[in-house]
């Protein structure tokens, strides 16, 4: 896509305030927002305006979603790129949202050349051009993660292949980030594998990006248990998102 296509669809409408009331009932309902100080709430729903100005909400087989919703969800994915900016999330234009969870089938070869096929329930997924799909039953719960664990898949496809590492800041370094994710991510195999409980659910053990993904719900919906469990991945995704949400949760 060309710089004029992008600039053209950027700024395709510009941004509608929320209304005033609408935002403080939708936000003061989500326990995910519940450690933000007026500025970084009135910074979230700058860029929450910006979002939906931005990108198409649509409903599949379903009701048009609302303004709750609607503010819910900008809300929710503003917050992983409070400090960062919408901009990181430049390039994808949709979500989809579907009533209920989804029955996804696929086929995947092993080293061997046999090809097995599998069957799943999704409550979320990014496509492979970015537009995020989201199963609807679960948006409205106060602890819902499932928005920031697909928002995390975008700013991972960012660096144009989803592996756990978005693109990082020049202060960071790219070998650390590999080498602390992947080291979690085998002791959470190793437990799995016995049957033992980890520090993260078991999805996460797929690989280094749902690792990633999942790491980054915790990150936000439960900061201080990630800390103390996982401190050197708090560190990394600290830096990543510059936001320090362990500080945020003491500091309430
Ligand atoms: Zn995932």
């Amino acid at each position: 896509m060309g710089i004029l296509t992008w600039l053209g669809r950027r700024f395709r409408r510009p941004p509608d305030p929320i209304d005033p009331h609408l935002w403080h009932e939708t936000t003061g309902a989500s326990a995910l927002f519940a450690d933000l100080n007026a500025d970084e709430l009135a910074r979230l729903k700058t860029l929450a305006e910006e979002l939906l100005a931005e990108k198409e909400i649509v409903a599949s087989d379903g009701p048009d979603p609302d303004g709750a919703e609607r503010v819910n969800l900008a809300a929710t994915c503003a917050l992983p790129v409070l400090e960062l900016g919408a901009r990181w999330y430049r390039g994808w234009w949709t979500i989809v949202l579907f009533p209920d969870v989804y029955r996804r089938s696929w086929t995947e070869e092993d080293e061997f050349g046999i090809v097995s096929e599998y069957e799943d329930d999704v409550e979320g997924e990014v496509l492979q051009y970015g537009s995020v799909i989201l199963s609807r039953r679960n948006l409205a719960g106060s602890n819902s993660t499932v928005v920031i664990h697909e928002m995390a898949h975008q700013l991972d496809r960012i660096t144009g292949e989803i592996d756990g590492v978005p693109p990082l800041h020049p202060e960071m370094n790219a070998g650390e980030w590999v080498d602390v994710f992947d080291r979690r991510l085998e002791e959470l195999r190793r437990l799995v594998d016995r049957g033992r409980r980890g520090p993260l659910e078991e999805y996460a053990a797929e690989s280094r990006e749902e690792f990633f993904a999942v790491a980054s719900e915790r990150f936000f919906a439960a900061p201080v248990i990630l800390e103390r469990s996982l401190p050197d991945i708090y560190a990394l995704l600290r830096a990543f998102y510059r936001q320090d949400t362990a500080a945020r949760r003491r500091r309430t």
